[in-house]
């Protein structure tokens, strides 16, 4: 038989593959083993960090596919590369003899860390290895290094590093350990997990090479390569953080477990250790120490169904803290404009049939994310107890000691009927309910208790069951339910996609075909069905689409929201504060500064700051602000100001300084880069008026609103927000928002913008301020709702 053993190209994979070649060859003399050179991408992208090519897997993916594709036969690499789990279909054999798992220093003239110069400058690629070396001379300075051996080694003279750090297997295995000026203990620094363990990976199901394999294993270098892989595995296996593991065989026969774990930004580091007999319970053990000190909490929170204004305070509190969210296709993704700026963002959607991610990797991606943050989210549609897998969640993390807590929410299993206008329970007609998932891990009917259902007179109310209705109102039946029973279904609920059909258990699956309706959707049989026609459904609002500059959730927004009034955000704008250098002699000849914005009062402070300058310098400056709200953010820094004008516009503005400013004053508009002309055209013929610049409101991709119909209006706060989003649609796709979409404006400016693109249907604030923008949308919800009545 011929044997094909993959290898990278490097010198050292060369000689480690080599070294298992050999080995082969000596006790397997009937078989023929060969040697192919595989190019990574590893190998083939050399210049940048490790963690920013895509971490461990790198060295190693191409190797696998030709292993699972039997062009060859087995790959060969270094243990400390290989991500927490082998590929799918893939196994690692029996560990052989592992070289010296330490790591050592090459120094270039010194022969001691101890001996280095003060800010003496060590080179290496590995943030484990960085962090350590901090940890024993604070004073290093440490550069990223990359590349084989060779490379490293001529990078060092080249760049007239002090030294670098290495593994000293490699240098062994290269013959190289003369080179070696020190090695550093287990202790002084935690290798990779599995250090100078060589890795030998096969197909699941070639169980003779594995046989050849593991029986050159050994023992000992088994035990301690599992145990420090299952440190690995159990700090989340993650390749973009420092983690460094070492099982120590010690004299007296006993094991010592080095363990540390670090945040990728080095910000929190823990190093633990532990002393036994059992190197796989001193993994655990070190892991569980590690855990407790770094994990932050996981919050496993209700997003609660369809609206998204239907999650609890608590949950929505919790978003404004989160530093990582991880949420499914239930929960409504316009909670996530509550979120922090950096907070990270994963999504895992959880669907019916094509579940994106098994419950298994969720788990411990929870576990991960919660070692690398201290507030995780887990947000999940309706509550996370119902049918949400947020027990199995739960239990995993407090079984590694991570904290979880729980923040219900409200399920669809009764807002869903609720929102029909069906009580669940209610007096005299139902004295309970009964929630049951209608599949089960097969995706079959579930073994539910019809009998008894149907015996008790109470409301019945299936979740998952929306392709086994016909089965479901079947076995009701023959449970004893008489055919006239009423049911109903309700179809993405609380959402302003809501759709119910009511009918008996005889007619509604016919009813729900005909009605096309569509999954996720409640099924409810009992009494209470038959109230839906006194109490009526929850009204659907559409919601408004509001523009905002910026990824944190608008003001206005949230005035709407508290208005009661459905919401949906999109971002056309970011701003960005522009550097200007002011004086104290220019500041100081200004009669007047005019302030239209609050980013103005911010930019100016920023600038006036910037140049070491303070407030002081405008004692003799008048100031006039635009409205109310830019006066109170002057009055925040100290400011107050001298003119506001009784309505809050531009031109209302430039009408009271025309009275105030003579022609020898200079009147200075602190503004953004975008604006209107008004003041400037009407000043400037008076007056000495000059503009200043502090903010420029810059474009974003805009995505794809969707159509008009879905929103009751589009609210503009700005005439650039106007532009770039009518601008960012195809002409055909802009006219028809422009003819049937009603548009908020906040005041004139934004209002001339939508008049020169055409929009037919324009309403004005009475004042330009999000109070009154607020007003006039709050007044046409309840206009709508009228009218429909
Ligand atoms: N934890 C969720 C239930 C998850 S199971 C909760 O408490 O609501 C998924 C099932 O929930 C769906 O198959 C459907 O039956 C129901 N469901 C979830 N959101 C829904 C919605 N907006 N409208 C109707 N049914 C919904």
């Amino acid at each position: 038989m011929i044997y094909k053993i993959g290898s990278r190209g490097s010198k050292l994979a060369l000689a480690q593959t080599e070294s298992v070649c050999r080995e082969l060859k000596k006790r397997y003399p009937e078989h023929t083993f060969e040697i192919v050179i595989v190019k990574t991408k590893g190998d083939k992208v050399q210049d940048k960090p490790l963690d920013q090519v895509g971490g461990k897997g790198i060295f190693v993916k191409e190797i696998e596919e030709m292993i699972l594709s039997d062009e060859i036969q087995m790959g060969v690499h270094s243990m400390k590369d290989m991500p927490a789990r082998p590929a799918e279909g893939l196994i690692f054999s029996k560990v052989w003899k592992r070289e010296d798992p330490r790591d050592v220093l090459i120094l270039r003239e010194k022969k001691r860390l101890q001996e280095l110069r003060h800010g003496a400058v060590i080179g290496t690629g590995s943030k484990r290895r960085a962090f350590q070396l901090k940890k024993l001379r604070p004073d290093l300075q440490v550069v990223g290094i990359r590349g084989n051996v060779d490379t490293r080694l001529r990078k060092m003279e080249e760049q007239k590093l002090d030294g670098i750090v290495l593994a000293a297997a490699g240098l062994h295995r290269l013959g190289m350990g003369d080179r070696i000026s020190q090695y550093f203990s287990e202790e002084e620094m935690i290798p990779a997990p599995a250090q100078g363990v060589l890795a030998l990976e096969l197909r699941k199901d070639n169980e003779e090479l594995r046989k050849m394999l593991d029986a050159c294993a050994d023992e000992e270098s088994q035990k301690e390569a599992s145990s420090e892989r299952q440190f690995l595995e159990a700090m989340g296996g993650g390749c973009h953080v420092p983690v460094g593991a070492s099982c120590v065989k010690q004299k007296d026969g006993t094991y010592r477990f080095y363990g540390m774990f670090g945040t990728e930004d080095g910000s929190r580091i823990v190093y633990e250790s532990a002393a036994g007999s059992d190197p796989g319970t001193l993994a655990e053990s070190t892991a569980a120490a590690i855990r407790r000190k770094m994990a932050g909490t996981v919050f496993l929170t209700g997003a609660g169904p369809g609206d998204p204004d239907l999650i609890t305070v608590k949950g929505r509190k919790i978003l404004h803290q989160a530093d990582c969210v991880i949420y499914d296709r239930l929960a409504d993704p316009g909670l996530l404009s509550y979120v922090k700026k950096d907070c990270e963002k994963i999504y895992v959607g959880k669907e019916n049939r094509h579940h994106v991610m098994e419950q298994e990797e969720i788990n411990r991606l929870l576990a991960q994310k919660a070692m690398e943050h201290k507030v995780v989210v887990r947000l999940k549609g309706g509550d996370p107890f119902v049918f949400g897998r947020g027990g199995e969640e739960a239990m995993f993390l407090k079984k590694l000691g991570i904290p979880a807590q729980i923040i219900p929410g409200i399920s669809s299993c009764i807002a869903g009927p609720a929102y029909a206008g069906i009580p669940v329970t209610h007096r005299g007609t139902s004295g309970g309910f009964h929630v049951v998932t209608a599949h089960d891990r097969n995706n079959k009917l579930a073994d539910i208790d019809f009998e008894g259902m149907a015996r008790s007179g109470e409301t019945c109310i299936f979740l998952m069951g929306f392709s086994k209705i016909g089965e479901i109102v079947q076995k009701l039946q023959e449970a004893g339910m008489s055919p006239h029973m009423p049911a109903a279904v309700i179809s993405r609920a609380a959402s302003v996609n809501q759709k119910t059909c009511i009918g008996t258990l005889e007619t509604i699956e016919e009813r729900v075909r005909k009605n096309q309706m569509e999954p996720p959707a409640v099924i409810v049989a009992g009494k209470t069905v038959e109230l839906s026609a006194f109490i009526g459904p929850v009204r659907q609002q559409k919601p408004y689409l509001v523009t905002k500059i910026g990824t944190k959730p608008s003001r206005l927004s949230e005035l709407l929201r508290g208005r009661g009034v459905s919401v949906t955000e999109i971002q056309t704008g970011s701003i960005v504060m522009t550097e200007q250098k002011f004086t104290k002699d220019m500041l100081q000849k200004a009669s007047w500064l005019i302030f239209t914005s609050r980013n103005g009062v911010k930019g100016f402070m920023k600038n006036l700051q910037d140049s070491d300058l303070d407030v002081r310098c405008l004692h003799h400056t008048k100031i006039a602000a635009i409205g109310q709200k830019t006066a109170h953010w002057l009055k925040k820094y100290g400011l107050l100001a001298d003119l506001v004008p009784q309505i809050y516009d531009s031109g209302h503005l430039a009408q009271c300084l025309k009275q105030k400013a003579g022609k020898q004053d200079l009147v200075c508009h602190i503004k953004g880069k975008e604006g209107t002309s008004v003041l400037r055209d009407t000043l400037a013929p008076l007056c000495r008026y000059h503009e200043i610049e502090v903010y420029e409101n810059q474009p974003v991709k805009i995505e794809k609103p969707g159509s008009p119909d879905q929103y009751a209006g589009t609210v503009f706060t700005c005439a650039s927000s106007v532009r770039r989003f009518f601008g960012s649609m195809e002409a055909k796709t802009a006219e028809k928002w422009k003819r049937e979409m009603r548009c908020f404006s906040i005041g004139t400016g934004t209002t001339s913008a939508l008049q020169q693109i055409d929009a037919a249907k324009i309403c004005e604030a009475l004042q330009a301020d999000y109070e009154s923008l607020a007003a006039v949308i709050g007044k046409d919800v309840e206009d709508v709702s009228v009218s429909e009545d």
